[in-house]
């Protein structure tokens, strides 16, 4: 067994651990997740848990530090908004630290002459404790903001219409045969852009935390909000906020630090952390009704209405991906499939100890349920897909897009797939394409 010292050392812990062990079982899969499960104490896994809290002391040393780089270049506020995005989500709920953190920011605002901004973070000062006898101060620069704003254009004022819908699809296409690919069923010209769609879950880089919004992850230092419970994630909006916590962050609040060190290591790790994202949704259906759930899961003709995609509701894109991604077959002469099912019963139970076992309150409610065995089993068919299921080649996030993943690919493919800001992957013909054809993309080495 390898020691906890070791794989400390391995600079990816959970995959360096399930290779390990595979290696040391000769590619030999477990017999079932069960027995993957009873092998694993918790000592195996050599961090202890543990929840970064609140701190105002740790805020105001951030909030020190972010004068002092704004001092040192008020011309590139990046490092600056940055430190003071961190002291935000550091100071405790209730405390004048959080206030002053927004206030600062908003000074940032004032002297880059970004005025709406400046006016929003004076507004959650307000909200959030700024200190009574400093509120003159605040006071004059929301005057001068104002001054400023009747001189420009009203326009600025103007909130942008952001489209929240996740995605826009061409009516025309349609899943291909035998529940494969996509095709058209009409015919459509060189240049149509016939999908765009937005990741309908992703995993945000920490260095980036207080850069980018943990839901959307559009980058937007300026008007990041924290979450109440944790230091790791921000929001660009209340929006993005409540649906975070509604889908995934309600889980991952209390273990967020735990899943940092669980998903760390080169960037592909975190298509592992989307792959638990996808499985909160499991969890979430199967809370909402465990019989019900667990009875559609495994009664095949059930299950087989999920094949496709275009039928379904955003809610449901993850029981699509329990009908479509296949267990792998247990008794392969394939090395490379023993070795890759070996990797992923271990990954699969690493995450389910540290993510499910042992996060307190998820668990009362999960015990309370019938049935609630099966889950690890639910995850394992989403683990062995991870690889094909995500786009980890985008800068800075990891993205499940639900849609752009059915693409297949091709040597001679009829269209080009590219993600832009803020993004969005998008899909456009190269060339014409007649009815029932099927849309295919360059393949990525
Ligand atoms: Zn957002
Ligand atoms: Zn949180």
């Amino acid at each position: 067994m390898l020691r906890p010292e070791v794989l400390e050392k391995l600079e990816c812990p959970s995959v360096g651990m399930a290779t390990s062990w595979t290696i040391g079982r000769k590619s030999v899969p477990f017999d079932n997740l069960e027995e993957a499960r009873s092998l694993f104490k918790r000592n195996n896994w050599p961090f202890a848990k543990g929840k970064i809290a609140k701190s105002n002391s740790k805020a105001v040393s951030l909030r020190e530090q972010a004068n002092a780089a704004y001092k040192k270049d008020p011309n590139d506020t990046t490092k600056a908004l940055q430190l003071y995005n961190q002291s935000i989500c550091m100071a405790e709920e209730g405390s004048a630290d959080l206030g002053l953190g927004y206030a600062n920011r908003s000074a940032v605002y004032f002297n880059r002459k970004q005025y709406r901004e400046c006016l929003h973070n004076i507004e959650l000062a307000r909200q959030h404790n700024y200190p009574a006898e400093m509120m003159s101060k605040l006071g004059d620069r929301e005057q001068r903001v104002r001054q400023q704003l009747l001189e420009k254009d009203i326009s600025d004022y103007v909130e942008e219409n952001i489209p929240t819908r996740h995605c826009s699809i061409k009516s025309c296409l349609e899943v291909g045969e035998g529940g494969q690919g996509i095709r058209t069923n009409r015919s459509l010209e060189e240049g149509e852009k016939v999908l765009l769609e937005k990741p309908f879950v992703l995993v945000v880089e920490a260095e980036l935390a207080y850069q980018r919004c943990d839901y959307c992850g559009s980058s937007n230092e300026y008007n990041l909000r924290p979450c109440k419970g944790c230091t790791a994630v921000m929001y660009c909006s209340e929006e993005c906020q409540d649906q975070s916590f509604q889908r995934y962050h309600q889980f991952e609040c209390e273990i967020v630090d735990d899943l940092q060190l669980l998903f760390r290591g080169p960037k592909a790790t975190r298509m592992f952390h989307v792959t638990l994202r996808l499985f909160w949704h499991v969890v979430l259906l199967f809370l909402e009704d465990p019989i019900e759930f667990l009875r559609r899961v495994e009664t095949p003709v059930e299950l087989e209405k999920y094949c496709d995609p275009f039928a379904l509701e955003p809610s449901d894109y993850v029981l699509h991906l329990l009908a479509t991604c296949r267990d792998s077959e247990h008794n392969t002469d394939d090395i490379q499939e023993r070795t890759g099912k070996c990797v992923s019963q271990v990954m699969a139970i690493l995450m389910y100890v540290i993510a499910v076992e042992e996060n307190e309150s998820l668990w009362s409610r999960l015990n309370e349920a019938d049935g609630s065995k099966k889950l690890p089993f639910l995850l394992f068919r989403l683990v062995q897909w991870t690889d094909r299921l995500m786009d980890h080649e985008i800068e800075g996030v990891t993205c499940f897009y639900p849609f752009t993943r059915l693409l297949r690919h091709s040597s001679t493919p009829n269209a080009k797939q590219s993600v832009e800001e803020p993004l969005q992957s998008v899909v456009v013909l190269t060339c014409p394409v007649v009815q029932g054809q099927e849309i295919t993309t360059i393949g990525k080495e």
